[in-house]
């Protein structure tokens, strides 16, 4: 399960800073449009609200003048009719506020005092002026308009109507057939206006119903485009994490086997560096006590011989240090330069004059690292030279280059003594050495296949015993991804 997480979210390519910038920016946009159409949406609602609120007290105030016309009426009682007239104010004020609102430069002042006469909250006055304005055309509102504009000239006939009565009732012309009349046409006029009241609620309770929706789709698109790019962000970033954490456990493995590495090989190294000195004490010691001119000068022979061997392992180290610690060098060498150079470097090699050094070059021009070409074909030419069989009459080193489409091909070729299969596939170890030879290190093919590896190569032999070696190295004609390591070479520091 675990291992299907760190799969999945591997998967995930870390972001580019680009692609981090244009996922922020959604994030923003997104968020920004959230809070955006929240907020229009809840002015909407409050506003609606307060319009269904003004309805009611609309028809309050209408039901309330009514009753009062109908007392004014049957009791001729002038408070009634002030009442009458405070009443109808309720639905005034609002229709002043309809008609201001309709004219484009319609006065503010006179809009907020006729919604405050139709008894509506002062808070919601700008709400209520905002949403006539900005969606006074949307259909939902359209309708509603046009009903309180239908309502409005129903209440003028019924302040027409309360104007005709109050004057009859003042001038001493009022009967009782017209107080019949009058009651009948005041119920008919708030029948009519309770119908117009009730479909402007309908219409705006609608709206409501409506927007709601809306602002729940809305609220659910951008919130998961918000969620989603919070994933993308998320995953991409522990994608990021896992792969670093991934590279930190590779490269603490590296480190891990590198300190054992390099413990062995100080063991090692102490020892073999050791070893000649402690040869060179005795035979000091022997020739000393010598006056046998012939024996000292055996001595001295055996003396050359073990600072050989030390000089030929400095000179190991040397170069495993190189190869370890100098960046690759990419740049067109000379297959042939470097054969030859190395050919010519052990032609005073003891035991080389015995040795017939032939070369067949079909491949020269190569793209790689002349140093670390320089450390192959040096180790392969000298323990060619160094393992060669004296026992045979004729003893011959070839070296062959060619290519095929992908790679130079070396081939170092000998008839000398030979590797038993059994030691074969360790003479690329550290300090390997075969237990029949006194005459190296161990260090040299550890160092050829270190070398072989950075230039992203390959080696491998082929021997017989007594018969003779052949190894065969690749080297990739185009060694693209150790160009970057190229351009990071030039601010190290390499040994020389
Ligand atoms: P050394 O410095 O001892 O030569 P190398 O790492 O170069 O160390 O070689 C490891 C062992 O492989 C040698 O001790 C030797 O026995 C064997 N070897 C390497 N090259 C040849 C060769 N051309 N012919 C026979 N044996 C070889």
């Amino acid at each position: 399960m675990t291992n299907r997480l760190v799969t999945f979210f591997e998967r995930f390519n870390p972001l580019t800073q680009r692609n981090v910038f244009i996922l922020l920016s959604i994030l923003i946009v997104a968020a920004a449009s959230l809070i955006i159409v929240n907020y229009l949406t809840i002015k909407t609602l409050s506003a609606v609200r307060a319009y269904t609120n003004g309805e009611s007290q609309y028809s309050k105030g209408e039901k309330g003048a009514a009753r009062h016309l109908i007392m004014y009426v049957n009791t001729h009682d002038e408070t009634h009719w002030e009442q009458f007239k405070q009443e109808l104010g309720v639905t005034l004020g609002d229709s002043i506020a309809r008609v201001a609102l309709s004219q484009d430069d319609g006065n503010l002042e006179v809009i907020k005092k006729g919604f405050l006469q139709g008894r509506n909250h002062p808070d919601d006055h700008d709400d209520m002026i905002w949403l006539f304005r900005n969606f006074g055309r949307i259909s939902f509102m359209a309708n509603a308009i046009a009903i309180w504009k239908q309502a409005d000239g129903i209440i003028h006939q019924e302040y027409l109507l309360a104007e005709e009565i109050h004057t009859k009732i003042k001038t001493g012309h009022w009967t009782r057939t017209d107080q019949d009349a009058v009651i009948s046409r005041i119920n008919s006029i708030t029948g009519l206006l309770t119908a117009k009241e009730r479909a402007f609620s309908n219409v705006l309770g609608d709206a409501s119903r409506r927007i709601n929706g809306y602002l729940f789709v809305a609220n659910f698109f951008f919130t998961l485009i918000i969620i989603g790019s919070a994933i993308g962000y998320g995953a991409s970033m522990i994608g990021k994490i896992m792969r670093s954490q991934r590279e930190l456990e590779s490269k603490n493995t590296d480190l891990t086997l590198t300190n054992h590495e390099l413990d062995n090989f100080v063991y090692s190294a102490s020892h073999d560096l050791r070893a000649p000195i402690t040869s060179l004490k005795g035979l000091i010691e022997l020739a000393n006590l010598e006056d046998n001119v012939a024996q000292i000068k055996e001595y001295l022979a055996l003396m050359q011989q073990s600072l050989e061997k030390q000089d030929h392992f400095i000179n190991d180290i040397i170069d495993f240090s190189k190869n370890k610690r100098v960046s690759l060098q990419l740049q067109e060498v000379s297959l042939v330069d470097l054969i030859e150079g190395a050919l010519n470097q052990h032609r005073f090699m003891l035991g080389a004059e015995r040795i017939k050094m032939q070369t067949v070059f079909r491949s020269d021009k190569a793209y790689s690292d002349p140093l670390r070409l320089s450390i192959l074909f040096n180790n392969l030419i000298s323990n060619a030279i160094k393992y060669s069989d004296e026992k045979k009459e004729q003893s011959f080193l070839n070296v062959e280059t060619h290519a095929t489409d992908t790679h130079h091909v070396i081939i170092v070729e000998d008839n000398g003594i030979g590797i038993r299969p059994e030691d074969q596939k360790h003479i690329f170890d550290m300090f390997f050495v075969t237990q029949n030879t006194n005459k190296g290190s161990g260090l040299g093919l550890y160092i050829v296949k270190e070398a072989v590896d950075k230039l992203g190569g390959s080696i491998a032999v082929e021997s017989e015993k007594n018969a003779g070696s052949k190894f065969i190295v690749q080297i990739p004609k185009n060694h693209v991804v150790s160009l970057e390591r190229v351009e990071h070479a030039d601010h190290t520091n390499g040994l020389s």
